[in-house]
C-alpha cells in the first residue's frame, strides 16, 4: 500500500505518515455510503438539521486542534487558520438550515395536482485540493449531506490531515457512520475511482483547470453531474477616480494572503496609465511591510508555500533576469519561503501574465481607458474573480458587467462569503457552490402528478 510523507513546509521536518485508499477500500467506502445515504435521507428534516449542528457544534470545540493541523501541515498562518476552522463551522450552521427548506413547487395543472420533490442523488464524492483543505471540502460536503445525500471526500495528497479530522469530528458528532467518509490517497487512484464509480452521483471537483477537463470527460461517460473550480488569474482594476491609497495599501492581501495559492489570488493589477508610476509609488512600502514568517506566530501574514515541488514552480515565473520592481521579505534557512514579488512584464503575453503561477507574485501593467481595462481584464482563459477600484458608480457597474468572472467586488476584495454564491466562468469552472440555492445543486428535480379522477 503507498502512503505520503506530510512535511510541515515552515520547517521541512516530517509531520506524519498517511496511508492511502487502494481502489478496493473505495469501493467498500461508497458501498457502506449507500447503505448510510439511505437511512439519513428516511430521517426527518429536522433530525438531518439537528445532526448537522451537532457537526458545526464539534467543529467550533476543535477550532484550535484544527487550525494547528492546518498550520503544520499546509503552512497556514494561526490567525488565517483559525477563521478557515471556524468558517467550516459555520458552513455547517448554515446548510444545517437547509433540510427543513427544501422547498419543492406546487404548479398549476388541468385534471389534478403536480408538485416536484427534490431529490437527494445518492453518493456525492468530493475532491479538493491542498491550498485551502478544509474550506473548500466544507463548501461540498455541508450542502451535500444537507441535501440528504452521503459523501466521500478526498483530500489532496499533501494537505489531509484537517480533513481526516473532520471524518473523526462528524463521527464523534453523532453523524451516522458511512455517511462522511474521508479517504485520502492520490487523485489517479481514489479520484479516479469516484469518477468511474457507478454508485458515486455527483463529483464536486476543486483543483487544476488540466485535472478538472478530465474528471469532467470521465463524468461523461456515466452522464455524472460534475461541479468544477478551477484555476484563476484574476484582474484588480484600478483606475484613476479611485481612492489610490486605499487601492495600494490593499492590494497586497488580495495576492499575497495564503502565499498566493489562492485561486482568487488578484494576481493581475491593471492601472489606469495616468497614475500607474504613482500606484507602484504607494503600492512598494505595502509590499515590504507583509509580515512573512513562522505561521504560529499570530503577527504573522504570509507563511511559505507548501511544498518544494511547489516552490520549484513558483521559482520558475521569477528568473534571475525577470523585471522585478520591487519584493518584500521571507525568512532564510529551512522552508519553503518565497518573498512576495512584484513583476513589471515585458508584454501583455509574457506568461507570468497568463498563466496561474499559484505564489506571491504578482504583474502590474497599464491600461489606457475603460474599454483597455475590460478587454485586458478578459484576455485570460481564466474567469474567476476579480476586484474595480473606482469611485464612479456608473464605470463601477459598467466594468463589473463588462468583466467575465463570476465573483468581483469594487473598491474591496471580498469575494467568498458561504451565504453567496461561488463560481467560475470560462475555464475556471461550471456551477456555483455556496449560497441560498447549493444544497439544491445536490437535488434532482422529480415531478409528480397526482390525477383528481
Ligand atoms: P490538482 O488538480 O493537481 O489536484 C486537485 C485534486 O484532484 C487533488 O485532490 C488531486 O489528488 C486530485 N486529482 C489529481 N488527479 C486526479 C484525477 N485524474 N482524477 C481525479 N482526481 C484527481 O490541483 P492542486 O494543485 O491540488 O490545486 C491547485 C489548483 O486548484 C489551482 O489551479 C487552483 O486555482 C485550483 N483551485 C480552484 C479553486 C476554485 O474554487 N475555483 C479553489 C482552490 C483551488
Amino acid at each position: 500500500m503507498s502512503s505520503s510523507i506530510l512535511i510541515n513546509p515552515a520547517t521541512e521536518t516530517q509531520l506524519r505518515e498517511v496511508e492511502h485508499t487502494t481502489v478496493e477500500g473505495v469501493d467498500d467506502a461508497v458501498a457502506r455510503a449507500v447503505a448510510a445515504q439511505k437511512l439519513w435521507a428516511a430521517l426527518a428534516p429536522a433530525a438531518r438539521a439537528g445532526a448537522l449542528r451537532d457537526f458545526a457544534t464539534a467543529v467550533d470545540g476543535a477550532v484550535d486542534e484544527l487550525a494547528a493541523l492546518e498550520v503544520a501541515n499546509s503552512g497556514h498562518p494561526v490567525t488565517q487558520a483559525r477563521w478557515e476552522a471556524g468558517h467550516v463551522r459555520d458552513v455547517l450552521t448554515y446548510y444545517s438550515a437547509a433540510p427543513e427548506r427544501m422547498l419543492g413547487k406546487q404548479i398549476p395543472v388541468a385534471g389534478g395536482l403536480d408538485v416536484t420533490f427534490l431529490e437527494p442523488l445518492g453518493v456525492v464524492g468530493v475532491i479538493v485540493p491542498w491550498n485551502f483543505p478544509m474550506t473548500i471540502a466544507s463548501w461540498g460536503f455541508a450542502p451535500a449531506l444537507a441535501a440528504g445525500n452521503a459523501v466521500v471526500l478526498k483530500p489532496a495528497e499533501w494537505t489531509p490531515l484537517t480533513a481526516i479530522r473532520l471524518g473523526e469530528l462528524a463521527l464523534e458528532a453523532g453523524l451516522p457512520d458511512g455517511l462522511f467518509q474521508v479517504l485520502p490517497g492520490k487523485g489517479s487512484v481514489v479520484g479516479e475511482r469516484f469518477v468511474t464509480h457507478e454508485n458515486v452521483r455527483k463529483i464536486v471537483f476543486t483543483g487544476s483547470t488540466e485535472v478538472g477537463k478530465r474528471v469532467m470527460a470521465g463524468c461523461a461517460e456515466q452522464v455524472k453531474a460534475v461541479t468544477l473550480e478551477l484555476g484563476g488569474k484574476s484582474a484588480n482594476v484600478i483606475f484613476a477616480d479611485s481612492d489610490l491609497e486605499k487601492a495600494a495599501a490593499a492590494a497586497p492581501s488580495s495576492v499575497f494572503e495564503n502565499a498566493g495559492q489562492d485561486c482568487c489570488a488578484r494576481s493581475r493589477i491593471l492601472v489606469e496609465r495616468s497614475v500607474y508610476d504613482k500606484f507602484l509609488e504607494l503600492l512598494e512600502p505595502a509590499v515590504k511591510g507583509v509580515v512573512v514568517g513562522d505561521p504560529t506566530d499570530a503577527a504573522t501574514e504570509m507563511g511559505p508555500l507548501v511544498s518544494k515541488t511547489h516552490f520549484d514552480s513558483v521559482s520558475s515565473y521569477v528568473p534571475d533576469d525577470a523585471q522585478v520592481a520591487f519584493r518584500g521579505t521571507a525568512p532564510t534557512g529551512p522552508g519553503f519561503w518565497f518573498a512576495p514579488t512584484v513583476l513589471l512584464p515585458a508584454s501583455r503575453t509574457d506568461r507570468c501574465v497568463t498563466d496561474e503561477i499559484f505564489g506571491p507574485v504578482v504583474t502590474v501593467l497599464p491600461f489606457d481607458d475603460e474599454a483597455d481595462a475590460i478587454s485586458l481584464a478578459n484576455d485570460s482563459v481564466y474567469g474567476l474573480s476579480g476586484s474595480i477600484w473606482t469611485r464612479d458608480v456608473g464605470r463601477a457597474i459598467r466594468v463589473s458587467r463588462g468583466i467575465e468572472s463570476g465573483n468581483l467586488s469594487v473598491n474591496s476584495h471580498s469575494s467568498v462569503r458561504y451565504t453567496t454564491p461561488f463560481g467560475g466562468f470560462k475555464q475556471s469552472g461550471l456551477g456555483r457552490e455556496l449560497g441560498p440555492d447549493a444544497a439544491a445543486a445536490f437535488t434532482e428535480t422529480k415531478n409528480v402528478f397526482i390525477s383528481t379522477d
